[in-house]
């Protein structure tokens, strides 16, 4: 049976769904596009056979043709989208951020409680990247001890004019947010943000580059630096420091080139080169648990919950931006709903 799915949202990275779920995720089509520029919608459907387009997400989160929804819109728009989805029944896959602030994702929390189903997925991709996967079990299979230390770095070339100083913490390092909850299987409680000499590069009203620390409840401090106009490349790092040895992510080139008295690697150019196969896989892993009956959100997967948990550290990020402190991550109790969601499912 192939799954119908809805798009809500035919902007950079609805496109790029749009592609994947035809194309690349087996058992999956696209079965209707909605954007408020229905133009857009329709030029994207065009590539679609038999989609159907409209205005409104809630028109595709209504229509009997769509079995399973994903939510690509702008951030502020995703909360009503969701609801409406959960509502429904229907099993949702929805870009990050899940909601604009932890108290819109606690909303959806609730509502998804409520359902009783775990039907809403976040798309945190860095959870189905192989580096970190292999990063993941290394450190689950003790190969360097307790984790005291990680070090990361969220490189971008450059980023839009329209970027604005809460962004580097909002719209990039919220993957770090994510990602090292996952990978160290452990809470930020805290976070303090610094910002470095100013790069001349950076568009003028951008703070960048910035560096924030998470402090986790074990003790495990996380650096991240935040480095959106470093003119070479996306690169991406992130080492483990354990007690007992070190666990590094590899660069995805997959050669290094040695000439002329050099050894070289391609850097990826963007997001979509550096982590097209997670993309890929995450889309794939949940189209794959929806057809099977199984709600809308894969095990291991970033449920409502760790939306709601990465909104908070940006929250709490954002307000050491402003005040040059160390901030406390305050948030819920996390309901028992969601205690098994690292676990598979049945
Ligand atoms: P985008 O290019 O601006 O596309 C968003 C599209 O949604 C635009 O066509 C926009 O129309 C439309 N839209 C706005 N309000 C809507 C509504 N109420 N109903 C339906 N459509 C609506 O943005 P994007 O870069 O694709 O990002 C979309 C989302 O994906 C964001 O939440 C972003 O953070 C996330 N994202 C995630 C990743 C990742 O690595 N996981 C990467 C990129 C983006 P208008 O332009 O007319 O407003």
């Amino acid at each position: 049976m192939t799954l119908n799915v809805g798009l809500i949202g035919a902007g950079m990275i609805g496109h790029d769904h749009a592609r994947r779920l035809e194309r690349v995720v087996a058992g999956a089509r696209v079965s209707a596009v909605a954007d408020v520029d229905l133009e857009r919608a329709r030029d994207l459907a065009a590539g679609m056979p038999g989609a159907l387009t409209y205005a409104s997400g809630h028109d595709i989160i209504a229509s009997p043709q769509v079995d399973a929804v994903v939510v690509a819109s702008s951030g502020p728009t995703h909360e009503p989208y969701v609801l409406a989805a959960i509502a429904a029944g229907k099993p949702v896959f929805c870009e990050k951020p899940l909601a604009p602030g932890p108290d819109a994702c606690l909303r959806i929390v609730e509502a998804e409680v409520a359902s009783g189903r775990h039907l809403v997925q976040v798309g945190f991709m860095r959870r189905y990247d192989p580096g970190y996967q292999a990063m993941r079990q290394a450190l689950r299979d003790g190969l360097i001890g307790a984790p005291l230390l990680a070090h990361c770095a969220h490189r971008n070339p450059s980023v839009p004019g329209t970027y604005t100083s809460d962004m580097p913490l909002t719209d990039t390092a919220v993957h770090e947010m994510d990602a090292m909850r996952w990978l160290l299987a452990d809470e930020v409680v805290a976070v303090s943000v610094l910002l470095p000499r100013r790069n001349g590069r950076a568009p003028s009203h951008l703070a960048d580059p910035q560096v924030l620390l998470m402090e986790t409840a074990t003790g495990t401090l996380v650096d991240v630096e935040i480095n959106l106009s470093c003119a070479y490349g996306y690169d991406i790092r992130c080492e483990l420091v354990g007690e007992t040895g070190t666990v590094t992510l590899d660069s995805p080139a997959g050669c290094t080139l040695r000439g002329n008295g050099t050894a070289s690697q391609a850097i990826p150019a963007d997001w979509r080169e550096r982590f097209g196969p997670a993309y890929d896989a995450e889309l794939q892993v949940w189209a794959d648990t929806v057809a099977a009956g199984h709600d809308g959100c894969a095990a291991g997967a970033a449920t409502s919950w760790d939306g709601y948990k990465a909104a908070a550290i940006c929250e709490a990020a954002l307000a050491a931006l402003d005040s040059g402190q160390r901030t406390p991550v305050v948030t819920k109790d996390r309901p028992a709903f969601y205690a098994d969601a690292a676990s598979p499912r049945p």
